[in-house]
């Protein structure tokens, strides 16, 4: 038993060669450890594993380093869509939001939306008329204006390509943040926020805030966020694959996810990686690309990497 404990991610991909530089590759480090202090030290001081997710993918919404919340990729009318997930294994409660704008931290609204109301998954406008009910501060498109993905966007602008969201030397980066946890009562949670692609139009949703392709959370199992190519995590509803690999297939946390990550989704042709938690506290982050932003910290070790 290594409980609590929790893990974060920051995106999946090839990753661009200024991480070669030591102050860029600091600041994600340091992005990632923050966000995993800000979620341990809830778990540690009786905080749930929900609070403790919720709290650290609000972190890293708010770091403009990452496809979520504040730096969220383009669309391609030049605002920003975002998406989110959040996950309670001991309940199966969950709350999700797709296609918002203006909103500072989505994953506070997808909690909301499982606590407030009878719904799981809201989506648009609509969602937005809610979220102004409640009183949701509105924050104008400079608040997640960020050079790095606006540049992004300029070589993919009016080319009718939607694109995942690139790193600045034209290979594949998925931004997206997540954080699975563990509390010292065994409960499980996840929670998964992104901008989705670069230049995605069409009300494009991908599989972060989807419950059992991006985000899901069961006690008895595991709790999983996914980052990567959403189109095939959707396909193969890769984090719930992963539980019900472990409550049918008997396998272990370790086993199930590297089946779904390099069997699997790689069978299918898809891109991308998890973290993993169970109730002993055992994490997996395995992944099919370059590399992935991840961390993980319980009571005998923090731990951050990129490749
Ligand atoms: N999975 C996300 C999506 O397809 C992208 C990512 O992981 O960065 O929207």
């Amino acid at each position: 038993m290594n409980i609590p404990a929790i893990a974060v991610h920051g995106g999946s991909g090839t990753i661009a060669s200024s991480i070669d530089d030591p102050k860029i590759r600091k600041s994600y480090l340091d992005a990632l450890r923050e966000a995993l202090e800000a979620g341990f030290s809830l778990l540690t001081n009786d905080g749930t594993a929900l609070e403790s997710v919720k709290k650290a993918v609000t972190v890293l919404e708010d770091c403009e380093l990452f496809n979520a919340g504040k730096g969220s990729v383009f669309t391609s009318k030049g605002d920003h869509e975002m998406d989110a997930a959040i996950m309670d294994g001991k309940t199966l409660d969950a709350g999700a939001v797709a296609g918002i704008k203006g909103i500072k931290n989505p994953v506070l609204f997808a909690d909301d939306i499982m606590k407030n109301t009878p719904f799981v998954f809201l989506a648009g406008n609509e969602a937005m008329e809610y979220a102004r009910r409640q009183k949701y501060e509105f924050l104008p498109d400079s608040y997640f204006f960020t050079q790095l993905r606006y540049d992004q966007w300029t070589n993919l602008r009016g080319s009718g390509d939607v694109s995942l969201d690139h790193s600045s030397d034209n290979g594949h980066k998925f931004g997206t943040v997540g954080a699975v946890a563990v509390d010292s009562e065994g409960n499980l949670a996840a929670a998964t926020s992104t901008g989705g692609m670069t230049n995605k139009a069409w009300g494009r949703v991908g599989d972060s805030p989807m419950i059992g392709a991006g985000t899901y959370a069961k006690n008895q199992t595991c709790a999983v966020s996914c980052t990567g190519h959403g189109e095939y995590f959707i396909r193969g509803v890769v984090a719930y694959d992963v539980s019900c690999l472990m409550e049918y297939g008997g396998m272990s946390l370790k086993d199930a996810t590297n089946e779904a990550i390099f069997k699997r989704l790689k069978k299918m042709g898809g891109e991308g990686g998890l973290i993993a938690i169970d109730a002993h506290g055992n994490i997996y982050m395995p992944f099919n690309t370059e590399g992935m932003y991840r961390g993980l910290k319980n009571n005998r070790q923090t731990m951050t990497q990129i490749l």
